[in-house]
């Protein structure tokens, strides 16, 4: 069950999601009349199915077409992927962080790691290695390049 905080930071409207995104999201409920420019935080969504994408892109482009300019940070590894998936899921608006999926090879311990999408593509694609959570070894970035940051590439 989804769930939206908003939180008013300098001046711009910040949007704290968190929980699955799915048949019995009520985005009209739960964020009202949106207008202007909007951070929306994506760092707890786990999951979204594709009823929840289809309310996710009819809500905001609804909103777009307003005028509301939309800025995505921390986005999760399931929210990534929808980017990647469907061109126009963010609906005009920009992506500016991104949590990318990694694993330790020594004791096959997963976990996230938060990038900037700008220094993603000044890296290359390259993404650095990490210490893991749990061994204190190095975990390296667990997917393919060309795919997980294909909205990147575009
Ligand atoms: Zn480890």
């Amino acid at each position: 069950m989804l769930k939206v905080t908003k939180e008013d930071a300098n001046g711009t409207v910040l949007f704290r999601l968190s929980g699955s995104i799915e048949e019995n999201v009520n985005f009209e409920q739960q964020f009202g009349s949106i207008t202007g420019e909007v951070c929306l935080n994506c760092k707890d969504i786990p999951r979204i199915n594709s009823v929840g994408v289809k309310s996710w892109i009819k809500f905001f482009q609804a909103a777009q077409a307003k005028g509301l300019k939309l800025q995505f940070i921390e986005c999760s590894t399931a929210i990534v992927e929808q980017i990647n998936l469907i061109s126009n899921f963010v609906c005009g608006g920009s992506v500016e962080s991104i949590y990318a999926p990694y694993s330790c090879p020594s004791c096959k311990a997963e976990q996230v790691g938060l990038f900037m999408c700008e220094n993603i593509k000044k890296l290359n694609f390259e993404l650095p290695d990490l210490d893991c959570i749990k061994c204190g070894k190095k975990a390296v970035f667990d997917d393919i390049p060309e795919e997980y940051f294909s909205f990147l590439m575009r």
